[in-house]
């Protein structure tokens, strides 16, 4: 091979390196791109997880700081690796205080219930006597079960009158923070329990309020579409429970379903500890892989300059050689050894060249491989964190949006109101006697109703408004851009429609009617004093005979 092929060689080699080197940069801005995608969408997701464990908490805040502040994948890594540790340590926990086996389906329905604070006396009274008593009185059980859950609804009604409740915890979990019910909580006594075990218990607890008590808990149980089924059956069977009825089997049955929604709490955090583990693997690789990628050029820019010393060298020695030369054959002789070494040269750069080219093409072919893969989780995650997000957002029953998204939507309605001070009006909507629907003609009567009334709310209002299902009977609206006067005749144009909505029972017409109260919010209000000023408005509605809007002045 002579000097100019050899030349040209190198030059095609260097060409297809640099041409490699750019689509090495582009695959790297692809990189950059779905490492932005992924910290956001981990970032999201760690707000899911928010509320668990107070280590995990802090972890959780590192970890989204540390997606804020765009550390380096290797520090991410460790703080992902943090996590993984809490989670698996957390879970270890959760199995050894909840060892399978002694199946007490009561023992596990109060664990988990995280009650308000206020009923632990009565709970740690209660569970004593579950542990302890294994052939005791089921009714006394039952009755004493049923005063506990009526103690947390009464506790639960006091949070919306402003008294402090634990929020954490699987009762408010499940309940979406949902305690505003406006009426308390039924005190009637049908039969007094002839054994009262819990000291606290309210003498209403008996057999038909015990039905009552459980009755609304599963009312008040906002629950995906998956697991209604079973909420339907169970209180189909509360409904059918006579006087003097063993409780045990329906309180088994309520266990099992919390069970079932423990399991899928359990499934959900296992698929995020699965995904955090494979995300910092491919963030060690992604690292290594840059890592690499540098060492490499770095390599291939010593080899050039070492090539281009020890060719200068060989033309200093042929320009010596010239120089000094006497003898024209030896000259001759000595610049072919020069020309040699340099072809020598050229040659055994151009092979390492050959091998780190070789290796680019394999680590570019993996590197696509894994963005590919990386991009095809990216996609999913981002899918089921919309789908659960929606899911959370969505009252089970109605269809409509639910307690947590009017939550949200509320806090960007008060935030636009506060910074342009367009005006905001806060509608609250209660079905009129719906208790007597659901005592003459059934629950399945009552649920139909609801899903009615929702679909007139929510069908009625303009694209800006927002209805949502606040919890059992109660609806809430907000409309923004209208002062209260011409908000007025939209709600009662909705109020009319729900009364003309046509409902057929057991071959009997039946009207129902809705009334609201409205309240708009005004200089230096607080979503709750709003909130308060359109219960009031409420229920002035009711006292003046029900199915009429009445304005908050
Ligand atoms: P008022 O006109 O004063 O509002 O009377 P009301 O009967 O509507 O008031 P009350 O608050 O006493 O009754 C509300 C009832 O709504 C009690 C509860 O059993 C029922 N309820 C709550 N959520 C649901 C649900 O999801 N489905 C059904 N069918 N009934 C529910
Ligand atoms: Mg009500
Ligand atoms: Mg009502």
């Amino acid at each position: 091979m002579d000097i100019e092929t050899g030349t040209q060689e190198l030059e095609q080699w260097k060409k297809k390196y640099f041409d490699h080197l750019e689509e090495s940069e582009y695959r790297e801005k692809q990189w950059a791109e779905a490492d932005d995608l992924l910290r956001k969408t981990i970032s999201r997701l760690t707000l899911a997880a928010d509320g668990v464990d107070k280590t995990l908490d802090r972890q959780l805040r590192d970890l989204r700081n540390a997606i804020r502040d765009r550390v380096t994948a290797a520090q991410l890594r460790r703080c992902i690796d943090d996590m993984s540790g809490t989670l698996v340590k957390l879970d270890g926990e959760r199995r050894k205080r909840e060892p399978r086996g002694d199946h007490n389906p009561l023992l596990e329905l109060l664990d988990a219930l995280s009650l308000p604070r206020g009923t632990g006396r009565q709970a740690r009274a209660l569970r004593k006597q579950l542990e302890t008593a294994a052939g005791a009185e089921p009714q006394a059980i039952t009755a004493a079960f049923a005063a506990l859950i009526h103690a947390a609804l009464e506790l639960s009604v006091g949070e919306h009158s402003g008294e402090p409740v634990s929020r954490s915890g699987l009762l408010a979990r499940l309940f979406g923070g949902h305690a505003a019910i406006n009426e308390p909580a039924p005190a009637t006594p049908v039969s007094a329990p002839e054994h009262r075990v819990a000291p606290a218990a309210p003498q209403s607890a008996g057999n038909d309020s015990a039905r009552e008590i459980l009755i609304r808990l599963l009312e008040r149980l906002s629950l995906p579409d998956a697991l209604r089924e079973r909420v339907e059956a169970i209180r189909e069977q509360i409904e059918k429970m006579g006087q003097g009825d063993s409780w045990d089997r329906v309180l088994q049955q309520i266990a099992d379903l919390i069970e079932a929604i423990h399991a899928r709490t359990e499934q959900e955090k296992q698929g995020i500890t699965e995904f955090l583990n494979q995300l910092s693997r491919q963030l060690q690789q992604v690292d290594e892989q840059l890592q690499n990628s540098g060492r490499v050029q770095e390599a291939s820019r010593q080899a050039g300059e070492q090539l281009d010393s020890a060719v200068k060298k060989e033309i200093t020695g042929i320009e010596s050689s010239v120089r000094d030369a006497t003898d024209l054959d030896a000259l001759r002789k000595v610049v072919q050894t020069h020309i040699e070494t340099v072809l020598e040269h050229m040659q055994r750069h151009r092979e390492s060249e050959q091998q780190r080219f070789q290796d680019a093409t394999a680590r570019m072919a993996g590197m696509s491989e894994r963005l590919r893969a990386m991009e095809h989780e990216a996609e999913t995650l981002r899918e089921r964190v919309r789908e659960e997000r929606s899911q959370a957002m969505t009252d089970a029953l109605t269809g409509i949006p639910n307690r947590l998204a009017y939550e949200e939507r509320l806090q960007q309605e008060v935030a636009r109101w506060k910074r342009f001070g367009t005006p905001l009006v806060l509608v609250m909507w209660d079905v009129d006697r719906f208790k007597d629907i659901n005592d003459r003609f059934g629950h399945k009567a009552g649920d139909k109703v609801l899903r009615a009334i929702a679909n007139v709310l929510a069908g009625g209002v303009r694209e800006t408004d927002f209805v949502a299902r606040y919890g059992g009977e109660e609806f809430v609206q907000l409309m923004t851009g209208s002062s209260l006067a011409e908000c007025l005749p939209v709600v009662e144009k909705l109020r009319a429609a729900v009364e003309a909505t046509g409902f057929h029972f057991r071959d009997e017409a039946v009207v129902v009617t809705v009334s609201c109260g409205l309240a708009r919010f005004t200089d230096g209000d607080s979503a709750e004093q709003c909130f308060e000023r359109a219960d009031k408005a409420l229920y002035r509605a009711k006292e003046q005979g029900r199915n009429r809007c009445d304005l908050s002045d």
